[in-house]
């Protein structure tokens, strides 16, 4: 049973690499008694309108993006991800930026094939472009491919040791952390840091970098995520709380590109009431 009132403040559709469409995911977040779901596409808000027009009545929509970014204070660079809450899509800096990302993954994606297909793995670039059908193409995209062909049977699977994890694993050019913090909040957004303590995804940013962030504008931390052990999830509200940040927790729904359900973690309603007042943008929710 969802607290009431459910928020899930994190989920993918096929702008990025989720598997609903924008509109399903709208009527999947009512289907599953959300009373509030973000959607937040990597480095796209090509979603947002598709699911605003879908939008069920009694849902309220909050629209967002994870964007790629990457931490320069250790070599090699850390990759983490920025969700970003509520700016305008209009905003050209950040406009560009965005574009710039979405470009550089389809430069590295066509290298991982590349690298694939020296080893005499048979995936096709021009075929993993077309199932990503225009949305912004990632690592699942590709493991999609490696289970089309049989070589791997899941998406766990695909993104293994042996296969994109890391032998397959190529970095992306990603925008710097605080340039991405400074622009969210210049386009009038809420940046909150996604599942900052994932250690099972790589490595991790030390603390201090959550600090000098949080100085730079940075409003809050993912706590409640599947990919953080409850260890995990406790240090990072701990470090929110020293440091006053918000505490998020959400599904980061990616439809069957992954097993985690929308509304499996959920954010409080205060601090979705925060999250609001602190966006100064021309996005407002909106609601069904
Ligand atoms: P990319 O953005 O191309 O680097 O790919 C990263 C994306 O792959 C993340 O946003 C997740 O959706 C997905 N992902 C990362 N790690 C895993 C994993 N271990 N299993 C399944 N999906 C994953
Ligand atoms: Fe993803
Ligand atoms: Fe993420
Ligand atoms: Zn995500």
């Amino acid at each position: 049973m969802l607290p009431r009132p459910a928020i899930d403040l994190h989920a993918h559709s096929t702008a990025s690499d989720g598997t609903l469409t924008p509109a399903e995911l709208v009527r999947a977040a009512a289907d599953a008694g959300l009373a509030v779901v973000a959607i937040t596409d990597h480095d796209t808000t090509a979603g947002w309108g598709p699911a605003v027009d879908a939008l069920p009545p009694g849902l309220t929509l909050v629209r967002g993006a994870e964007i790629s970014c990457r931490w320069h204070g250790v070599e090699p660079a850390i990759p983490l991800h920025l969700l970003a809450y509520l700016f305008d899509p209009d905003h050209p800096e950040l406009v560009a930026e965005l574009a710039r990302v979405r470009r550089a993954r389809e430069a590295r994606g066509e290298r991982i094939v590349e690298l694939l297909r020296a080893d005499g793995i048979d995936v096709r670039w021009t075929e993993i472009m077309a199932a990503a059908d225009g949305g912004t193409v990632g690592r699942p995209h590709i493991a999609a491919a490696l289970i089309r062909a049989g070589l791997v049977a899941t998406t766990t699977e695909a993104f293994g040791r042996d296969w994109l994890g890391e032998r397959y694993r190529l970095p992306k050019e990603d925008i710097d952390v605080f340039r991405a913090v400074a622009l969210v909040r210049a386009a009038g957004g809420v940046p909150v840091f996604a599942h900052p303590r994932a250690s099972r995804r790589g490595r991790v940013v030390p603390d201090e970098l959550v600090v000098e962030l949080a100085a730079a504008g940075l409003a809050g931390l993912e706590a409640d995520h599947e990919d953080h052990s409850p260890a995990e999830a406790a240090h990072v509200r701990r470090l929110a709380a020293e440091l006053g940040l918000l505490v998020t927790g959400s599904s980061d729904f990616h439809g069957t590109h992954k097993t985690v359900r929308l509304g499996a973690h959920t954010t409080a309603p205060e601090t979705y009431e925060r999250i609001v007042a602190a966006a100064s943008g021309v996005t407002g929710v909106a609601s069904g």
